[in-house]
């Protein structure tokens, strides 16, 4: 096809020559030999759970996150679990979360019997806007899961305010945002508590894995007695000392196995040896990203508050479908036949069967349902190579030219 003397390459979906040979994928994991004996060394030791290399994970989170305290637990959903339970969230409750994230950051409050609220998101950014935080405060609001959408900090100076004014207890969902500093300071000591999690498409994995940092001694102890059973062994803490020999220990509330193994522990802690460089990598991609994008008018980028310095877990590109002569499912449907295999991040939670079953109305966010719409994550990890990154850009490119022209 020939326009205005500029021809066009054929979509790989129409019959095309694909822009690569193989598949890339939104994200994926980075590991190395030295991970791999981390967990070998651990595999030929005593302990391969409950043991030294947990405990090893825990000073270095704490340490790199400038917490006083982190918990290891089996994953990123425990860990959100746990903190809502540290939280004393229970039935009558609500928690103000957001519209566009993974279903966890609000099954958690579910799974403590209290009510998720969902908050609309800034359409700038996409993260929780403390605007619609605020409308959504009622006297039974006891906390604020807030997600660092796609890695970007949220709002954590106004947030703060709001959970000063109103007595609510800030939990911060960072799945996505280990590595990003807030102000200059690392994500992991602001809130009251913040959950990682360490899943492959993370930027470092345990295989599974999560935790909890905070600054409180009160909630580390929580956290600690949810995580094995909610049972202790601290003297001090039981009901019926003094207890009647080294064996004893008692069970003060209902907590959970939420574990990590050392082997995972061990993985974790030998990938944070590559974090840094892992960030620089995910910036300079994101960089060439929003360098090229920005040239591309039928794209719309995300915006950064000048407060986060992002470290990057997906890159987010969103279609304004007035230029565009496709839907998004045919824009991603042929990217992927250029071998560019995307995802959609999120489909807002409560739009899924089992919340609507809840009574949660559509139309109840406008701005995450509009912004959901048009946006797609391309690939974003720090194994690609600046090929993997120009093949991105060059299909992008491609698709655009493509269906704007056609228009
Ligand atoms: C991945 C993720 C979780 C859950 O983490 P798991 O380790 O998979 O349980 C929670 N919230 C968000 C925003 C996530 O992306």
């Amino acid at each position: 096809m020939i326009f205005g003397g500029i021809s066009l390459e054929k979509l790989a979906i129409k019959g095309g020559y694909p822009i690569r040979g193989s598949k890339i994928y939104y994200g994926r994991q980075w590991i190395d030999e030295s991970d791999i004996e981390a967990v070998a060394d651990v595999l030929r030791s005593d302990f391969i759970t409950c043991g030294p290399k947990v405990d090893e994970f825990e000073s270095e989170l704490s340490a790199y996150t400038a917490a006083k305290y982190a918990v290891a637990v089996s994953n990123g959903t425990a860990a959100l679990h746990c903190a809502c339970m540290a939280a004393g969230i229970g039935p009558g409750d609500e928690v103000i979360t957001t519209s566009l994230t993974f279903a966890a950051s609000a099954n958690c409050v579910l799974y403590c019997g209290a009510k998720p609220i969902f908050a609309d998101i800034d359409p700038d950014t996409y993260n929780i806007d403390p605007e619609s935080i605020r409308a959504h405060i009622t006297p039974k609001t006891k906390a604020v899961v807030a997600v660092d959408f796609t890695g970007q900090a949220v709002k954590h100076k106004e947030i703060r305010a709001l959970c000063d004014e109103f007595h609510l207890i800030f939990i911060e969902d960072a799945a996505h945002a280990i590595a990003t500093k807030y102000d200059g300071k690392p994500i992991g000591s602001l809130a009251d508590m913040t959950c990682f999690s360490f899943h492959p498409v993370k930027t470092i994995t345990g295989g599974e894995g999560g935790a909890v940092t905070t600054n409180s001694e009160e909630y580390y102890k929580k956290l600690m007695l949810v995580r094995t059973h909610g049972i202790t062994h601290d003297e001090g803490e039981m009901e019926s000392a003094p207890h009647e020999g080294p064996w004893y220990y008692e069970q003060i509330m209902l907590g959970y196995n939420y574990r990590l193994t050392d082997f995972q522990a061990a993985l974790i802690t030998s990938q944070m040896k590559k974090l840094d460089k892992f960030a620089a990598r995910r910036k300079e991609i994101t960089k060439a990203y929003n360098e090229a994008f920005a040239k591309i008018p039928e794209i719309i980028l995300q915006k950064e508050i000048p407060e986060s310095d992002t470290c990057r877990h997906l890159y987010i590109i969103r279609l304004d479908l007035d230029k565009l002569a496709c839907t998004r499912r045919e824009f991603f449907d042929a990217l992927a036949a250029e071998n560019i295999q995307c995802q959609i991040h999120y489909v807002p939670v409560y739009w899924f069967p089992y919340y609507q079953h809840l009574d949660y109305p559509k139309g109840l966010c406008p701005n995450a349902e509009r912004i959901y719409q048009g946006i797609m994550s391309v690939p974003l990890y720090p194994r690609m190579s600046n090929i993997d990154t120009k093949d991105v850009i060059a299909a992008v490119t491609k698709v655009v030219a493509y269906y704007k022209n056609n228009k």
